[in-house]
């Protein structure tokens, strides 16, 4: 958490005179569109405006929560983004932790902005911001918005809008509860959102019955051609392009489907590598179980990151040359 110190700094700085700008990592997912709506609606209840600027579009199945059609897609909206980014005086870093992880587009602004930058986060190795708090022991960025609501005195001012946000980002970021930092602190977390008004049923319908037909003849393609190597203890899925199109592929249709290969009895490390629906490379995410540190063998042969059982990466060869250098990194890993 941040020292009593900056906690009086910045609630110096949250004036409805100042401009307030929050922004989240490429590709948003739960977590980033939670904690950051959830932080717009706090702010707002403090008075004080805040644009959310997002680099990309994100998946429809969030597209239900209360202020997500003012997000700012930097995407197709660069004047208005970058404008706010430049003259922003105050911006919130969330659930992300160095600016290239905001794209090509919004890293470089991010760069060059002046204003202050405060950072919440539980990524590991962040880089260097005016305020930060990081903490990789947190499942969620969201559970971090209410560690900082607390330590600001203000939880009185948690209403409905902002509960619903931050329990999405935490039920999204762990799982459904079920990842290994989720803690006591995170129900106890939950447990009080859900007392100002979250609505458990509601949150995870609108975000996991989502299912769309497209999605799940994907799944049924890449379920029906897993592949189990080193002795079992890792699954490989992989989908190209062509078969994206074919499907009428639309953003998040394969999120969580590496889950599928750490479902598999015995597995330690699932890969899922995906042909970029536009670009000449392969996203890779990885996932493992218990203390296997996906993130530092990302971080090491695949130019990514992440937590230690849950990381992504990219990778600039063919979809089988990259799943061949990967049969042969994990021959010297020891999961
Ligand atoms: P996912 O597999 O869901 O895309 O990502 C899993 C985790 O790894 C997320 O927490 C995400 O922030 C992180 N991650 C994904 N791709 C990259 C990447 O290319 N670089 C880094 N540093 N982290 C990534
Ligand atoms: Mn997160």
């Amino acid at each position: 958490m941040f020292t009593s110190q900056e906690i009086s700094e910045i609630k110096k700085l949250l004036t409805p005179d100042r401009r307030i700008v929050i922004v989240t990592h490429y590709n948003p997912d739960g977590d980033a569109i939670g904690s950051s709506l959830g932080l717009k609606h706090f702010l707002s209840q403090n008075g004080v405006d805040a644009d959310v600027i997002v680099p990309n579009d994100f998946p429809k199945f969030l597209k239900w929560m209360p202020g997500a059609k003012k997000i700012i897609i930097a995407d197709y909206k660069r004047k208005v983004a970058g404008e706010a980014i430049y003259n922003a005086d105050l911006i919130f870093i969330l659930d992300f932790n160095a600016s290239h992880r905001s794209g090509n587009l919004v890293g470089p602004w991010l760069d060059k902005a002046r204003a202050v930058k405060i950072l919440i986060d539980h990524h590991q190795q962040p880089d260097d911001f005016d305020y930060i708090y990081s903490d990789v022991s947190v499942p969620a960025t969201s559970q971090m918005i209410c560690h900082f609501i607390e330590a600001l005195g203000r939880e009185d001012l948690i209403n409905k809008d902002i509960a619903d946000c931050l329990y999405t980002g935490i039920m999204t970021d762990t799982g459904g509860f079920r990842f290994r930092s989720t803690s006591a602190t995170t129900h106890r977390i939950v447990a009080n959102l859900i007392e100002k008004g979250a609505d458990p049923a509601m949150i995870s319908s609108n975000t996991l019955d989502t299912n769309t037909v497209s999605r799940l003849h994907l799944l049924a393609l890449i379920l029906g051609r897993i592949e189990v190597v080193k002795d079992g203890k890792v699954a490989i899925l992989w989908l190209k392009r062509d078969e994206l199109k074919e499907f009428g592929f639309q953003k998040g249709d394969t999120e969580g489907f590496v889950n599928y290969g750490l479902s598999i009895m015995g597995t330690r490390v699932a890969a899922f590598f995906m042909e970029d629906l536009y670009d000449d490379f392969i996203k890779i995410s990885f996932r493992s179980k218990d203390d296997v540190d996906v993130n530092s063998f990302s971080r090491r042969y695949f130019n990514g990151g992440g937590h230690i059982n849950a990381a992504g990466g990219k990778y600039y060869k063919t979809i089988e040359g990259t799943i061949e250098d990967f049969k042969e990194k994990i021959e010297g890993e020891d999961f």
